[in-house]
């Protein structure tokens, strides 16, 4: 078995998604579950997967994802606590059965997405500030990839000390065509 223990969950309602009132949850691993990723990238279809980095980002139905880190699995988009939790029950069974199987399943490593959310998050202020109502860079870095936010959510990329990491990030969204979800 991969992931045998939860080090520790929190479930947390972000700021930014109050109108929806959908739940975010980080759940710490005692073990390193990354070897299974390129695997639950095909059983899963992942949406994208940065090897070198380790993140699988899963996308689920009714606007739920699932990021999977070396250590850290966070799920967005749950409706209440229960959910929550059985959505981790969900991946967590995921993993190990994965794993389990994994001598009969061809690995993936390509993705899905032209935005890659690590070079996104190289140009946010990278303080995890949470003043975007996230609690991470990351994490914002991986809403904005999706479009269920926008620049403007994360106020110190608008201070000048980082301008220029604003413009550059700018830049690299339109040239993947970027738009937010909710834009005409
Ligand atoms: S507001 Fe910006 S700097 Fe602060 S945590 Fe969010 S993305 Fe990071």
């Amino acid at each position: 078995m991969l992931l045998q223990r939860i080090k520790n969950y929190e479930i947390f309602r972000p700021k930014m998604d109050t109108i929806r009132e959908r739940l975010h949850s980080i759940a710490t691993l005692e073990e390193d579950i990354s070897p299974v990723f390129p695997y639950l990238n095909t059983e899963l279809g992942g949406w994208d997967y940065d090897q070198k980095n380790q993140v699988l980002l899963l996308k689920l139905a009714a606007g739920k994802w699932i990021t999977l880190h070396a250590r850290e699995i966070a799920i967005r988009g749950a409706r209440d606590i229960e959910e929550s939790h059985a959505l981790l029950e969900w991946i967590k069974s995921q993993i190990n059965d994965i794993y389990a199987r994994r001598d009969q399943i061809t690995p993936r490593y390509t993705s899905q997405a032209a935005l890659k959310v690590i070079n996104i998050l190289k140009l946010l202020p990278l303080t995890n500030c949470k003043a975007c109502g996230y609690p991470t860079c990351m994490a914002y870095a991986t809403a904005l990839r999706e479009g269920e936010i926008s620049l403007t959510d994360c106020p110190p990329l608008w201070e000048e000390q980082y301008r220029e990491k604003r413009q550059k990030l700018q830049a690299y969204l339109e040239s993947c065509g970027w738009r937010a979800l909710d834009a005409a």
